[in-house]
Formats: C-alpha cells, sequence, structure tokens
C-alpha cells in the first residue's frame, strides 16, 4: 500500500516552496486549491449548480466561470460564502477522498503529497497516513507576505490573525518542517523528513 501525506501550513508559510523541492525529490504532488479549480470547469455538475444558484450572470461570455464576479459576490458576506461552498465544498472531498483511496491502492516506493491549506479545518487528518505542517516564526511569515503580496503591516497581520495559528497548525502535526530559515536550511529540513517518512 503507497503511502500518502497531508501538507498544510499558514499563508505564506512556503508551502508552494516545499512542495517545488519534494517534487525535486522525486515525490508526487496533488493540490487541493487545483481541485477547487478543477469542480467548476465548463462543463461539470459544480458550474451547472452554481449557475442555477447565483444565476447566469456569473458566467463570462465563454461560459466559464467568473471568478472575479464570485469573489466579489462571496467577500466580506457569509451567506453568500456559504451558497458557494455548500455547492463546492462537497465536490472537492469527494474528488481529494477518492485520491487518496486510489494512491493507497498502489503499491510503489512514491511519496504523495497533498496539499491542503485548511487541512485541519476541515478534519482531513483521518484520511492520511501522516501530517505535516509548514512552520514560520511569526515575525518573518508577516515580513514575507507583506513583501509577496505588497501589503502593509496591517493588512498582513490581519490576514495571518483570521487563521488558525502557527502554533496550533505546529501542534496538530506528526511532522514539522520549519521554514523561518534560508532555502539551504530549508532543504536540510526537507532531507531530514525525508529520511523520516
Ligand atoms: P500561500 O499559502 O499564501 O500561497 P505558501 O505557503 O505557498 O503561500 P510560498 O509562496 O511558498 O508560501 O512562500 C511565501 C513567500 O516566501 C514567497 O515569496 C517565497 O518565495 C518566500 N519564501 C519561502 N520560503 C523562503 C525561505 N526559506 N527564504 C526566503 N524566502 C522564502
Amino acid at each position: 500500500m503507497s503511502k500518502i501525506y497531508g501538507l498544510t501550513g499558514g499563508i505564506a508559510s512556503g508551502k508552494t516552496t516545499v512542495l517545488d523541492i519534494l517534487s525535486e525529490n522525486g515525490c508526487k504532488i496533488f493540490n487541493a486549491d487545483k481541485i477547487a479549480r478543477e469542480v467548476v470547469e465548463v462543463g461539470t455538475v459544480g458550474l451547472r449548480q452554481i449557475v442555477s444558484e447565483f444565476g447566469e450572470d456569473i458566467l463570462l461570455p465563454d461560459g466559464s466561470l467568473d471568478r472575479k464576479k464570485m469573489s466579489k459576490i462571496v467577500f466580506s458576506d457569509k451567506t453568500q460564502l456559504k451558497r458557494l461552498t455548500d455547492i463546492t465544498a462537497p465536490l472537492i472531498r469527494k474528488r481529494i477522498l477518492n485520491i487518496i483511496e486510489n494512491v493507497h491502492l498502489l503499491d510503489d516506493k512514491t511519496i504523495y503529497i497533498f496539499e491542503i491549506p485548511l487541512l485541519f479545518e476541515s478534519n482531513y487528518q483521518p484520511y492520511f497516513d501522516a501530517v505535516i505542517s509548514v512552520y514560520v516564526e511569526f515575525d518573518i511569515q508577516l515580513k514575507r507576505l507583506m513583501k509577496r503580496n505588497n501589503l502593509d503591516k496591517k493588512s498582513a497581520e490581519d490576514q495571518i490573525n483570521s487563521q488558525m495559528s502557527m502554533a496550533e497548525k505546529k501542534k496538530l502535526a506528526d511532522y514539522v518542517i520549519d521554514n523561518s530559515g534560508d532555502l539551504s536550511e530549508l532543504q536540510s529540513e526537507i532531507k531530514t523528513l525525508l529520511k523520516n517518512l
């Protein structure tokens, strides 16, 4: 039975950077954000349900979802957000669980990693062989987020504080990758992890 690990972490903790390194080291990567886009592609049940809930106006002229319009509708309106996630969340979950099940049916030496930013919040941990959290110290996370998203300090702090804390994610994880150092330190953190998996 092949093994599949969940990978999570806070905003700008370095998940994408870690996944790139894991991929370079032969791991096979799945990504929940990609699945979230796939379940509302043209021709899907998901997109049909969104249209029947929000109307044809939510589509672009080419028939695909107008993501900007959708984001505007659900941004800071919890009722509208719930209408959307009531449609998408079960579809995403079904697909994620299906992939995990299929990997477990395989029998190879590949290490499979599934990135799910809200892994703990959505209770995915029981389905994985183990969960890895990417951890970064608050001040460094803040600096990296401000730089990457071109944000002022207050907006970046608000974004970080609206999420489950890094300390909590660290506590809940089976393995922790500390990304508070530079990229070469991250490389060696990941080498150690791969030896332990
Ligand atoms: P999000 O969840 O917001 O998409 P993420 O967890 O995938 O973010 P990354 O995009 O990998 O995080 O990293 C956030 C920023 O920090 C990026 O600009 C990245 O280049 C930078 N970064 C990541 N790790 C390091 C590191 N060890 N040293 C310096 N910069 C880093």
